[in-house]
């Protein structure tokens, strides 16, 4: 192995026989790395950044001289992969999870509604809480209530449900626009970071039957309190340097090389460092991999169909203003640019505004946002702002940052799902992880993390457990 310019956090493992490779230092290499180092195998990571996390980061910035996330993250509790991780990598304490549903919305007229988990089993708690929101009038009630028990019914893995659009599949069903709008889309927006009409049906009901109707747990929403950096790129350096694997940063693979037969025979790094190991695990975007692999591989499934995978775009905008504004920990607005406002102040464990209060506004689907000159968009943002906050109206906005993220996620279009291969590839050595892979969930961290556990079980599977533990079980994710 080469030694090179990059930050190297750990001499790693070097009693291991077997050696794997992975390349990318997101959430799904993160977990990659860690299951083989667990399994016994000697790992070496390599992240272009100088920092572990991936699309999940925060970053010191300068104008307002504050750590920042690049997005505003949210979890709900049927995310039982990343509770398990942030335990795993001591990192719990940093991220909160509601006791219950409870989530505050309001409509352009400044009328407030609620999304209130009440006790009960599923669905009882789902329904109740559809039942007593106010955005929706009593025959909508009465059409959501069927909407919730056709999607329990329904099952969403015939073909037919891949191909056809959940707004189709909601409109069948019975459900208004309104419907569509005040409650469905509510949950699918943020969630698949897309318009409902450009969901399939498929991911839709998975959120709603997985997400939803599982348990009374499930559907209450969870975030970090504090900067991503600290709450998940620290510890998850931390973990990995504790199991062994060596990791690189500011290490950007510029090439995978590999023999005629398509078994990989080394990686090339920025500065001409080579890297060679028995199995490689790529972990970066679906975006990058094509580029990083000889053409003739290119040419082959899997990796010929990732053209076929899109993304979409989310806009954080960050807020400071000299007073508070919001007394609530978040709320959602609806036919509101706005979308998800989130209080800092309240769910950041170290409130670092003394003065004042920070906010960060959440735009998903941003299409309309993310080609906006920063100024135009500040201005709009701030004076939606007054308009939904009556307090921001005398309040001065101090500071302002616009985080723009082109390719935030994967879009769970009609169809998608058949661009989303799997860890095994057409070549004998080369595993996939990443969100986008075929793990069941949308573009988020728990399908990240799926996937690390789906390569690494793989790598284990072919090659063995350099530990012989031969417990392929033993790196399967919890489903
Ligand atoms: C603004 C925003 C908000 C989001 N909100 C949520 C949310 O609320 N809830 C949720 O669950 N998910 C959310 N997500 C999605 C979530 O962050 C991602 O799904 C997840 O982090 C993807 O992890 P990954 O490891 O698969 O990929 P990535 O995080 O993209 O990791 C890939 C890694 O590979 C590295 N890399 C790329 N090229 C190379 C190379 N050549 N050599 C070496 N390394 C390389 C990259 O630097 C990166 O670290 C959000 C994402 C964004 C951007």
């Amino acid at each position: 192995m080469a030694h090179g310019p990059f930050d190297e956090v750990t001499g790693g493992r070097g009693d291991a026989e077997q050696s794997v490779l992975v390349i990318g230092g997101g959430l799904a290499g993160i977990v990659a790395a860690a299951r083989l180092a667990e399994s016994g195998w000697r790992v070496t990571l390599l992240e272009a950044r100088r920092s572990l996390g991936g699309r999940a980061f925060s970053f010191i910035d300068r104008e307002s001289e504050r750590e920042l996330d690049n997005g505003q993250h949210v979890f709900v509790g049927a995310c039982r992969n990343l509770t398990e991780f942030l335990e795993r990598i001591g990192a719990r304490g940093l991220w909160h999870l509601q006791p219950r549903l409870n989530v505050d919305i309001y409509d352009r007229a400044g009328h407030g509604g609620k999304l209130y988990g009440v006790g009960g089993p599923a669905p009882v708690h789902l329904l109740a809480a559809f039942i007593t929101y106010r955005h929706l009038g009593l025959g909508d009630k009465v059409r959501a209530v069927r909407g919730v028990i056709a999607a329990m019914r329904a099952d969403r893995s015939t073909p037919d449900m891949e191909t056809t659009s959940f707004y189709d599949w909601l409109r069948a069903h019975g459900q208004s626009e309104r419907c569509i709008y005040n409650l469905w889309n509510v949950i699918i927006e943020g969630t698949l970071n897309d318009n409902i009409q450009d969901v399939s049906a498929a991911m839709g009901l998975m959120i709603t039957q997985d997400g939803l109707l599982k348990g009374r747990r499930e559907i209450n929403i969870g975030y970090p309190k504090a900067p991503l950096a600290q709450a998940l790129g620290t510890p998850s350096k931390v973990h990995l340097h504790n199991l062994g694997v060596r990791t690189l940063l500011g290490c950007p693979v510029r090439a995978i090389e590999a023999d005629a037969s398509g078994s990989v025979q080394y990686v090339e790094a920025g500065n001409h460092q080579v890297f060679a190991a028995d199995a490689y695990v790529s972990a970066v975007p679906f975006w990058i991999l094509p580029g990083l692999i000889p053409e003739d591989l290119a040419g082959k499934e899997p990796f010929s169909s990732l053209t076929g995978l899109q993304s979409s775009p989310i806009v954080n905008v960050h807020l400071e203003y000299d007073r508070p504004v919001m007394d609530r920990e978040f709320c959602y607005f609806l036919d509101n640019p706005l979308q998800w406002v989130f209080n800092d102040s309240l769910i950041r464990s170290s409130n670092q505004s003394h003065v004042g209060q920070s906010l960060t506004v959440s735009i998903s689907a941003a299409w309309d946002q993310i080609d906006l000159p920063r100024p135009d968009l500040m201005k709009s943002i701030a004076a939606e702002m007054r308009a939904a906050f009556p307090k921001a109206r005398d309040a001065q906005l101090l500071k302002s940052t616009v985080v723009k993220q082109r390719n935030a996620t994967f879009r769970c279009t009609p169809g998608a799902q058949r661009f989303r291969p799997g860890p095994v590839t057409a070549s004998p050595n080369l595993f996939l992880a990443g969100e986008w892979t075929d793990t069941g969930w949308p573009s988020t961290m728990e399908g990240a993390i799926i996937s690390g556990y789906n390569a690494a079980a793989e790598v284990v599977s072919r090659f063995g457990s350099a530990a012989d533990t031969g417990e392929k079980n033993s790196v399967r994710p919890m489903v």
